[in-house]
């Protein structure tokens, strides 16, 4: 399976690096985001190695990442209440850790201001 050396989210992934698992099978890893902005705050990461949404994500697993998305809302119990979906991609987007990510956060009321959610705000 291809992953980066020394990629924080490649060893997450591959259980080198202990993370709060919420969900796994052949494709992805879920787990708590270390730093959580809102009560339920969960990153779905591929096992393989893409740097960001732009890195020729083949188009299975691309869906199989966003089809993850509906099945971490019911594992955390925000389905019914609504979750926000975000993918930072690059500089500009504060995007910290290279390895592509699917942020899903609930558990709260947010705003309207989608941008205004950022953990280096
Ligand atoms: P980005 O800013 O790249 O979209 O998001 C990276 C996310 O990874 C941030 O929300 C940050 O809190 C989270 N993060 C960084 N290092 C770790 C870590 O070692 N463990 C976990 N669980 N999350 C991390
Ligand atoms: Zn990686």
């Amino acid at each position: 399976m291809e992953t980066k050396q020394d990629c924080l989210f490649c060893k997450i992934a591959h259980g080198e690096i202990p993370s709060k698992k919420v969900y796994e099978d052949e494709y992805v890893y879920a787990f708590d985001d270390i730093n959580p902005l809102m009560p339920v705050h969960t990153l779905i990461v591929p096992k393989v190695h893409y740097d960001n949404i732009g890195d020729e994500v083949p188009n299975d697993l691309m869906g199989h990442i966003f089809n993850t998305v509906p099945k971490i809302a019911h594992l955390k119990g925000i389905e019914e209440s609504g979750y926000r979906v975000m993918v930072n991609t690059g500089d500009d987007a504060c995007q910290s850790v290279h390895h592509l990510h699917v942020h899903v956060l609930g558990g709260g009321k947010m705003t309207e201001d989608s941008p205004a959610v950022t953990h280096n705000a």
